[in-house]
C-alpha cells in the first residue's frame, strides 16, 4: 500500500494570478493527507510544462513533514504539473534512496515520472523479460519495471508519431498497462500533463477531482489520488476510476483516454474498507466510515453476548464499536485512552514487555473498566501479540470479562498486491481454530465478522446502477480465494 498524488495547473488559473509556491504546497498538503498510506519515504516530480528533458526532485525518507521544506519545495516555484509518493515498501529495499518514488526515466519523448501504488503479481516474469532484452534495471522494485517498459513503448512507436504532440503517450501507457494483470494504480506524467491509471481489477482505488478557487468558481487545478481525503475542502471529487480506466489529467481539464476491458467481477482490495484507508474517504461512492460502522453493526447481528459495556481499541476501530453498540443495544464506553506522542511498538520477545508496550501506548480508563464484561471491538488481528497484552492490561484494571470481537475475518492468507501480510506462520489465525486463538489472546471469547458479512457490510451501500462492471472485491488473504494467479 502507497500514497499516490498528482496535480496540474488549470489553464483558467492564470487569470486568476495563482500564489508561487501554491501549487507544490498543495501537492504537500495531498501528501500529508495520504500519510496513513505509507511512512517509509516520500517524493515529489514537477514539470514547468515547456522543457522536455528536466523535472525536478525532492525525496527523502521519513515522513512527509520531514522530507519536505520550504526551501527544497521552492525547486517547484515553475513547476505546472506534479506528482508524488508516499511508500510502504512490498518489494525494493526499504532504505534505498533510489527505490523513492516517483521515479523518473528518459524516454525518446522526454523524461516521464512514474508514481506506482500495487505491487505487480507477474513482476518476475516481466523483469527478466526486460533484462533479457538487454535494458538494465538500477532497482529491484516493480514500478521501476513500469516506467522502462513506457519508454521502450514509447521507442518502438516513435515512427508512427511523426507530428504527434510529445506529452501525449496515452497510446504507449495503454499498450504498458495491459500487458500487467494486477495490482497498479499509477500516475505516469510527461512535461505537460499526467495519467492517472487503475488495473483491470480495480483492486488499489484511484480518484481525480477539480480545485477551485475559494472565491470563484473557476477552477485552479486538477488532482488525482489514492482517497478523496487527499483532495483540499475547495476541491470537487469529480469520480473514481473504472478498472481498467486511463484518464488524461492537463491545463484543459480532465478527459478518459482510454478504457481496458475490465475484469469481471472487479476485485478491489476489501482490506481498505476494514484498515488502510481513511475514515472521510469516498470509496465506491461511499463514506469509509459508513461502512466500518456498518460491520460492527453486522458483528452485532451475528453475535449474542451479555456484557455492559462496548468499546474499541482507539483510534481505528470507533466506527465498527459505535455500530455494534447501535445495533446491540450495549452503551458504548471508552476504555482505553491512546498516548499520541507514542509511536509504532516493536516487536518485543516478551510478553512483559509487551504488556510494558502496551501500557506505554494505552492509558486504561478505570473507572470505566472495573468490574465491568466489556466487548472489546477491533478492526482485525495480525500476529495476537498486541491483543494479548492488552487484555492483560484490562483485567489487571478489574474488567470482569473481556470478549474481543474483530470486524473483519480471519487473516489466514499472505497477500501478493502490494500489503506486507506477515507469512502464515506468523498469523495468529492461519493455524489455530477459534478455541486457540481464544486462549493464545486470552480473552473470555474471540468472534470475527464472516466473509459474506463483511462483503454485504462493504457492497451494500454501492450503488450498482451506475457501473459498467460486476462489482466485487478480493478477500483473498481472508479466504485463499486470488484474482488471478500468483506467480511467486
Ligand atoms: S489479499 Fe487481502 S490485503 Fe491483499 S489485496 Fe486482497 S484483500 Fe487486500
Amino acid at each position: 500500500m502507497c500514497g499516490i498524488f498528482g496535480i496540474v495547473q488549470a489553464e483558467s488559473s492564470q487569470s486568476l494570478g495563482l500564489p508561487v509556491g501554491c501549487l507544490s504546497g498543495l501537492a504537500v498538503d495531498g501528501l500529508t493527507a495520504l500519510q496513513h498510506r505509507g511512512t517509509e519515504s516520500s517524493g515529489l516530480v514537477g514539470a514547468d510544462g515547456v522543457e522536455r528533458q528536466h523535472m525536478d526532485i525532492v525525496k527523502g525518507h521519513g515522513l512527509v513533514r520531514d522530507v519536505y521544506t520550504s526551501e527544497n519545495i521552492g525547486k517547484f516555484n515553475d513547476s505546472v504539473i506534479l506528482i508524488g509518493h508516499n511508500r510502504y515498501s512490498t518489494s525494493g529495499k526499504k532504505s534505498g534512496i533510489n527505490c523513492v518514488q516517483p521515479f523518473v526515466v528518459y524516454t525518446a519523448v522526454g523524461c516521464v515520472a512514474i508514481s506506482h501504488n500495487g505491487e505487480l503479481v507477474d513482476a518476475k516474469k516481466k523483469r527478466l523479460e526486460v533484462l533479457h532484452q538487454g535494458v538494465g534495471l538500477s532497482t529491484d522494485t516493480d514500478s521501476e519495471l513500469i516506467g522502462q517498459m513506457i519508454a521502450k513503448a514509447v521507442a518502438l512507436n516513435y515512427k508512427c508519431r511523426r507530428d504527434h504532440d510529445p506529452g501525449d503517450i496515452s497510446r504507449e501507457l495503454a499498450v504498458t498497462v495491459s500487458a500487467f494483470s494486477t495490482s497498479y494504480s499509477l500516475l505516469v506524467m510527461t512535461y505537460d500533463r499526467f495519467y492517472a491509471v487503475r488495473d483491470p481489477y480495480g483492486n488499489r482505488p484511484l480518484c481525480v477531482g477539480t480545485i477551485y478557487n475559494s472565491s470563484s468558481t473557476e477552477a485552479l487545478a486538477y488532482c488525482a489520488a489514492s482517497e478523496s481525503c487527499a483532495f483540499p475542502s475547495t476541491a470537487k471529487l469529480d469520480f473514481e476510476l473504472q478498472p481498467g480506466e486511463i484518464v488524461e489529467l492537463s491545463k484543459n481539464g480532465i478527459k478518459s483516454v482510454c478504457q481496458m476491458k475490465p475484469h469481471t467481477p472487479s476485485a478491489m482490495c476489501i482490506f481498505e474498507y476494514v484498515y488502510f484507508a481513511r475514515n472521510d474517504t469516498i470509496m465506491e461512492g461511499q463514506q469509509v466510515q459508513t461502512v466500518r460502522e456498518a460491520c460492527g453493526k453486522q458483528m452485532a447481528l451475528e453475535d449474542q453476548i451479555e456484557a455492559d459495556i462496548v468499546s474499541n481499541v482507539p483510534d481505528s476501530s470507533t466506527a465498527a464499536a459505535i455500530g455494534y453498540s447501535i445495533q446491540s443495544g450495549i452503551h458504548y464506553e471508552p476504555c482505553l485512552h491512546r498516548n499520541p506522542y507514542v509511536g509504532r511498538s516493536f516487536i518485543q520477545p516478551s510478553n512483559e514487555l509487551r504488556v510494558s508496550a502496551i501500557k506505554k501506548k494505552f492509558g486504561v480508563l478505570k473507572k470505566n473498566v472495573e468490574g465491568k464484561r466489556i466487548v472489546l471491538i477491533d478492526d482485525s488481528i495480525v500476529r495476537g501479540n498486541t491483543m494479548s497484552a492488552l487484555v492483560k492490561v484490562l483485567r489487571e484494571a478489574g474488567a470482569k470479562e473481556v470478549h474481543l470481537r474483530i470486524a473483519s475475518p480471519p487473516l489466514r492468507f499472505a497477500c501478493f498486491m502490494g500489503i506486507n501480510i506477515p507469512t502464515r506462520e506468523e498469523l495468529v489465525a492461519a493455524n489455530r481454530d477459534i478455541d486457540q486463538v481464544t486462549q493464545f489472546i486470552g480473552a473470555d471469547s474471540v468472534k470475527y465478522l464472516s466473509v459474506e458479512g463483511l462483503q454485504h457490510a462493504v457492497q451494500s451501500g454501492i450503488d450498482k446502477s451506475d457501473t459498467k462492471f460486476e462489482v466485487g472485491h478480493c478477500t483473498a488473504c481472508l479466504t485463499g480465494n486470488y484474482p488471478v494467479n500468483v506467480d511467486f
